[in-house]
């Protein structure tokens, strides 16, 4: 099982941008992946909130993106 290349591909399979072949891998494997599912979970509500934040403040930026690959980078980490 490698987790890091379907961590990568997390990111853009949140977006919607994979093709049907990879998002049809990623899917299996976080079927089968308990940390990886739990990472998507973590970066679905990142994104989430990131995109209420942004809305609620229209003004302010917040450091969105670097938080979610900082905690992508911690979860490789942990799982190798
Ligand atoms: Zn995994």
């Amino acid at each position: 099982m490698d987790c890091a290349k379907y961590l990568e591909l997390l990111s853009d399979y949140c977006d919607g941008t994979l093709d049907d072949e990879t998002r049809a891998l990623v899917q299996m494997h976080l079927g089968e992946c308990l940390p990886c599912d739990g990472i998507l979970h973590d970066l679905d509500t990142i994104v989430r909130t990131a995109v209420i934040l942004r809305s609620e403040t229209n003004s302010i930026t917040y450091p969105d993106e670097q938080i979610i690959w900082q905690r992508l980078s911690l979860s490789k980490q942990i799982i190798h």
